[in-house]
């Protein structure tokens, strides 16, 4: 491993889709950048990972499609939803480029942002955190204190610090950034995956009480997720998750799960007990947050990756502005882009609607998500970014 040098441009804590994609742009734009994560590269993360058209949309742009295309991601063509009386299917239009959604394991997107970074200039270092951050006299961030495995703990100066490092995010915490917005529900989530389900669609199911998804995914396999009310997911933990997650799939569609016995489990059950929302605030003199650690919302409605990814995006374009108010811009951008999303995902998450209800909260969903493919559009339009 080369040790990280004293002085970089830009220093990330985090090397998943946030920080890695933030690395990217800003390396390919020619700063110096240092990634460092505690974890090994490529390991997989508590994450179901379908992508939304924003997301294959940057991939694409950023020409690391034709990678995940080439790990074996199926290419996800149709969206089905299951109201249970009424089904409805969308074809994945085609449109800027983009023929279909994809959803490559964490195991295979995170590593594939990694190289496209490091292959772009940037120093990424696995086994190394950000345990503290450095100030000048004024207060403002100059750099971080990074250790880890056999690094002594040293000092890296760096014009800005960037916290990629997930909802527990530890920049977020050295900075002191607040909460600005929470939201008021959460599910939790058991998931598996499952051999030869044979469909290239995402399938949504929803019921009271109740979410399911399959999401088709590399080596043939398929991840099925079970999203329920926190409590309901404590009581499944008393009486054994694998019974109270497969009970469920039963209830909702017994050939689902006919199907999943037939193909086989490959790998075990993760459970996820729910977090809450929240948008934190993302900027100060000399640090920024991007990904988790700025914006958090339900993975029900499966957004965080594709949002981390525009979001990287619109953090980079702020950095290379080098103005008095970029970054305080980059957070406009984004809680404008988001905030809608953030609404009707914490509605969706809140499990207590009527099928009606939820079909409705589906139609403002997918308006919401255009919004943010937009509003990156838009900042695209006045600057110039890789
Ligand atoms: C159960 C579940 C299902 C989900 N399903 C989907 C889905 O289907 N589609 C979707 O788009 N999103 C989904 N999400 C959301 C998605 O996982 C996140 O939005 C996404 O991982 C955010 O990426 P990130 O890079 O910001 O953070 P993370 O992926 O959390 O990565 C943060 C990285 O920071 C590192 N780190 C932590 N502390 C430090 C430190 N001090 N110094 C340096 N590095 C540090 C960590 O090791 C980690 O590698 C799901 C989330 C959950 C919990």
């Amino acid at each position: 491993m080369r040790e990280p040098d004293h002085r970089y441009d830009v220093l990330i804590a985090g090397a998943r889709v946030a920080g890695a994609s933030t690395a990217l742009l800003l390396a390919r734009a020619g700063l110096r950048v240092l990634v460092v994560d505690p974890l090994p590269r490529g390991r997989d993360t508590l994450s179901t990972h379908a992508l939304m058209r924003g997301g294959v949309l940057q991939l694409h742009r950023w020409g690391l499609l034709d990678r995940v295309r080439a790990a074996g991601t199926p290419a996800i063509t149709e969206t089905a939803f299951d109201y249970g009386d009424e089904r409805i299917t969308i074809p994945i239009k085609p449109r800027d480029g983009v023929e279909s959604l994809f959803a490559p394991r964490r195991t295979v997107i995170d590593p594939i942002l990694v190289d496209a970074a490091i292959e772009a200039g940037a120093h990424v270092v696995h086994g190394v955190s950000v345990v503290d951050l450095v100030r000048d006299r004024s207060g403002r961030v100059r750099g971080a204190c990074i250790a880890g495995g056999d690094l002594p703990a040293q000092n890296v100066g760096a014009d800005i610090v960037i916290g990629a490092d997930g909802v527990r995010s530890k920049v977020a915490r050295l900075t002191g950034a607040s909460v600005e917005h929470e939201g008021a529900h959460a599910t939790a989530s058991i998931y598996g995956y499952w051999r030869e389900l044979d469909d290239q669609r995402y399938r949504w199911y929803f019921r009271p009480g109740v979410g399911i998804g399959v999401i088709p995914t590399n080596g043939g396999d398929a991840c099925v997720f079970v999203s329920v009310r926190p409590e309901r997911f404590q009581a499944a933990r008393r009486e054994g998750l694998e019974r109270a997650y497969l009970a469920t799939v039963r209830e909702i569609d017994p050939a689902l799960v006919d199907a999943m016995a037939r193909g086989g489990q490959a790998g075990p059950l993760r459970g996820f007990a729910g977090i809450t929302g929240f948008t934190r605030r993302s900027y100060g003199p000399g640090w920024a947050l991007v990904g988790d650690a700025g914006y958090f919302k339900d993975p029900l409605t499966a957004h965080g990756m594709t949002d981390a990814m525009r979001d990287a995006e619109l953090l980079a374009r702020a950095v290379l502005e080098d103005e008095a108010d970029a970054l305080a811009g980059y957070q406009q951008v984004r809680d404008g882009a988001s905030r809608g999303l953030m609404e009707v995902t914490d509605r969706i998450a809140s499990l207590d609607w009527s099928m009606d209800e939820v079909k409705e909260l589906h139609v403002t969903l997918a308006r919401e998500m255009s919004r943010g493919i937009e509003a990156l559009e838009e900042v695209r339009g006045r600057a110039a970014v890789a």
